[in-house]
């Protein structure tokens, strides 16, 4: 009789909700204590128009700062809002000492200059990280505020104990936000790093040498099971709506209780790796429940970090 999935499985799973609950247990003690010192977190989000992806990622965002107790403020200015209004805005909150992170949420309408805004963000407030000071301090290894997504993958790691020192790492994706920033980590914890993209040569050997993948290219299943060493570590950032049945058959045809709920939901979420990496793999973050519920951990932990930076405290729970 041929295995079920379930026994063919080598990977561990490697739970981003479990190190969620985890890290926000640590940063409710944080709180608590700054609290006892007159100091009360709080993030600022600036959510323009009415995107509905953009109003439910948001939503979740401040949900997150009153589980922790961080005072959290919405701006919701119109969709037909322009530079000049949206750069005030961000100064005013620049300068509002109650206000330890600024959180713009992307996208921008297409009128307003997003750069322009993003560059405004006082980078003692970046939350997200995304400044070019802040890229900066994190090039040459000084104490800064890291993107979120990056900054998760690397919780995940450290907290699974994922061996890094030393390690051949391999970064599928080269984005600003999380390809540049992810090798710049894994490089600072001393792996060796290698960056992929587009138009990288023969990239199932290259991945083929990873004792870690990060993958975050955009791709529903790119990274092929067979391309990974057996043992590998992956952290699959992808979030990839997939609703073509045809496709869903062929990624899940080793996962029936996943297909079945694709035919009765018509999509679902698939990361960069191939799900079967599991059966080859020795420890992967699963799409989802994986890296996706570390952004948000990260973007908390960052403004409690930024409070701390900001107003002379300097040891941090997660992301040192
Ligand atoms: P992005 O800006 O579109 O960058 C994609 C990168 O992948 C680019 O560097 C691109 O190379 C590379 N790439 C594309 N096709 C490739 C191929 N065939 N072979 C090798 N490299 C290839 O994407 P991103 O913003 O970094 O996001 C990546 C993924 O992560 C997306 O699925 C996104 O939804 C997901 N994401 C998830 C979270 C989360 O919280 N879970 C957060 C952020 C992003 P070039 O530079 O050569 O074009």
């Amino acid at each position: 009789m041929p295995l079920c999935y379930s026994e063919r499985m080598t990977a561990q799973i490697l739970d981003g909700t479990r190190i969620r609950e985890e890290v926000f247990s640590e940063l409710k003690e944080e709180v608590a204590r700054l609290t006892t010192q007159g100091i009360r977190p709080g993030l600022a989000a600036v959510l323009v128009g009415e995107n509905p992806a953009s109003q439910l990622y948001v939503k979740s965002k401040i949900a997150a700062c009153e589980e922790l107790r961080l005072a959290s403020w919405l701006h919701t200015p119109p969709a037909r809002s322009s530079t000049e209004y949206m750069l005030e805005l961000v100064d005013d909150l620049n300068r509002d000492d109650n206000v330890d992170g600024i959180l713009v949420q992307l996208p921008l309408p297409v009128q307003v200059d997003s750069k322009r805004v993003l560059e405004t963000v006082s980078p003692a407030k970046d939350v997200d990280g995304f400044h070019p000071v802040n890229l900066g301090m994190l090039v040459s290894n000084r104490p800064g505020l890291v993107a979120c997504t990056p900054a998760g993958c690397m919780e995940i790691l450290r907290r699974y104990k994922v061996p890094i020192e030393g390690a051949n790492a391999v970064v599928l994706g080269r984005s600003d936000i999380v390809g540049k920033p992810m090798a710049l980590l894994l490089m600072h914890a001393n792996a060796t790093v290698t960056i992929c993209h587009s138009k990288t040569r023969d990239l199932p050997e290259v991945v083929r040498r990873a004792d870690i993948i990060v993958a975050a290219m955009g791709k529903a299943g790119f990274v092929q099971a067979d391309w990974i060493k057996p043992g590998a570590a992956v952290i699959d950032v992808g979030t990839n709506k997939v609703t073509d049945a045809a496709e869903a058959e062929k990624l899940l045809k080793n996962f029936p209780p996943r297909l079945e709920k694709f035919r009765a939901k018509g999509n679902v979420l698939i990361g960069d790796v191939h799900p079967d990496a599991v059966f080859t793999a020795g420890a992967v973050s699963p799409v989802p429940g994986g890296v996706g519920p570390m952004t948000i951990t990260m973007l908390m932990s960052n403004t409690v970090k930024a409070a701390k930076l900001r107003r002379g405290r300097s040891s941090v729970v997660a992301s040192k």
